[in-house]
């Protein structure tokens, strides 16, 4: 295992782009330490290191869907409007007191919770009420938005939760393209208009949170459009902008594919070491309370490792799913592992083709 693994789920375009990601992460480590946090942190990050299939540690991040629910309809996406083949897992949204049984079992270690799955977490008015539960307690949250909400309220509503990163979802910087990536009701005018008003009371409040990065997902119709998002993103006052390498199904035509990493290379770069830092470090959990070592493979319910609101974190955390992930990460080429795990079939343990939807 490398001893320093700084790498993040998502993948940058450049190193600029990547070290800003990183940089948020490590800006809810120190904003949100505590003696308790940081002594979980270490024995995590030694277990990890030692390639331990049984850990004392607790996750110290969690990726968590609020709703499965979105208004846009992007071509790639699982959370879109597009129906569920049967057996699939279902479109729904979790209680606040579901989320709150999140927060007692695992919020004394957490730094920080992105609060976004596949879908769109403000069109859900309890994800506010999630957040200023988590704010409470001394967690950063994040949240990935498209904006295309007419809420008149909502600029108001994001400063008063507490939400430390607002990632604003939008991938283009003209109305055709960006309907091209995310459906023809995309309304970029109105995005733009809603973090711009955000902005604008978050400055006159004086504060500094929410953050606000704009997250833009490459392709080869939306590359000629970067130098104008940067421009815009600037103008608006928002805090930074991030390009990244999305990852499509094999099924996506060249035209996804930006000039500047081709399909070849993205499916053979970056996993060359062939391990993984998430079934030590964080875990992704459905709107169903269904948790994932990572949030690959959610549309089939058949690879939860378990259910948080029934079974509870702790026991899934060291469940047999969780041990022969483990073993297999530390010894890809030779451990046959016991039971279904979605690692088994992972590209990024240089275990199988590369369609990270599937497994
Ligand atoms: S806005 Fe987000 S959740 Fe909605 S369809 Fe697009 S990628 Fe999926
Ligand atoms: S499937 Fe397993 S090995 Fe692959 S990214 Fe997810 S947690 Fe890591």
């Amino acid at each position: 295992m490398p001893l320093l693994d700084l790498r993040t789920a998502t993948m940058a375009y450049d190193r600029s782009s990547g070290t800003r990601i990183a940089f948020e992460h490590i800006r809810s480590v120190l904003r949100h330490m505590t003696p308790k946090r940081a002594l979980n942190l270490i024995k995590s990050e030694r277990e990890r290191i030692l390639g331990r299939p049984v850990l004392s540690s607790m996750p110290f991040f969690l990726k968590v869907e609020s709703t499965g629910l979105c208004n846009l309809d992007c071509r790639w996406c699982t959370g879109s409007l597009r129906k569920r083949l049967e057996g699939q897992r279902t479109i729904g949204s979790m209680t606040p007191e579901q989320f709150r049984s999140i927060l007692d079992q695992a919020g004394e270690y957490l730094f920080r919770i992105n609060l976004y799955g596949f879908g769109e977490p403000l069109l859900f008015p309890e994800t506010l009420e999630m957040i200023r539960d988590a704010a409470d307690r001394n967690i950063g949250v994040t949240v990935s938005s498209n904006m295309n909400t007419t809420n008149a309220t909502l600029a108001s509503d994001i400063l008063d939760s507490g939400l430390e990163l607002l990632i604003l979802s939008c991938h283009g910087t003209a109305r055709e393209t960006v309907q091209r990536f995310m459906g023809e009701a995309a309304d970029i005018r109105l995005a733009l208009e809603n973090v711009e008003r955000l902005v604008r009371l978050r400055d006159g409040r004086g504060s500094r949170y929410p953050r606000i990065q704009w997250q833009f997902c490459m392709t080869g119709f939306n590359e000629h459009q970067m130098i104008e998002a940067e421009t815009t993103a600037r103008r608006i006052g928002m805090d930074s902008i991030r390009f990244i390498r999305p990852l499509f199904p094999t099924e996506a035509g060249d035209e996804w594919y930006s000039s500047l990493f081709p399909r070849r290379s993205v499916e053979r770069s970056d996993f060359r070491d062939r391990s993984c830092s998430w079934p030590y470090r964080g875990a992704y959990i459905n709107w169903d309370g269904g948790l994932l070592p990572c949030c690959k493979g959610e549309l089939d319910p058949e690879n939860d490792y378990g259910n948080v609101f029934s079974e509870g974190l702790s026991a899934i955390w060291n469940g047999l799913r969780y041990r022969e992930s483990r073993k297999l990460i530390k010894s890809p080429d030779t451990f046959i592992p016991s039971c279904r795990t979605l690692c088994s079939a992972c590209p990024v343990l240089g275990l199988a083709p590369h369609d990270l939807r599937t497994v």
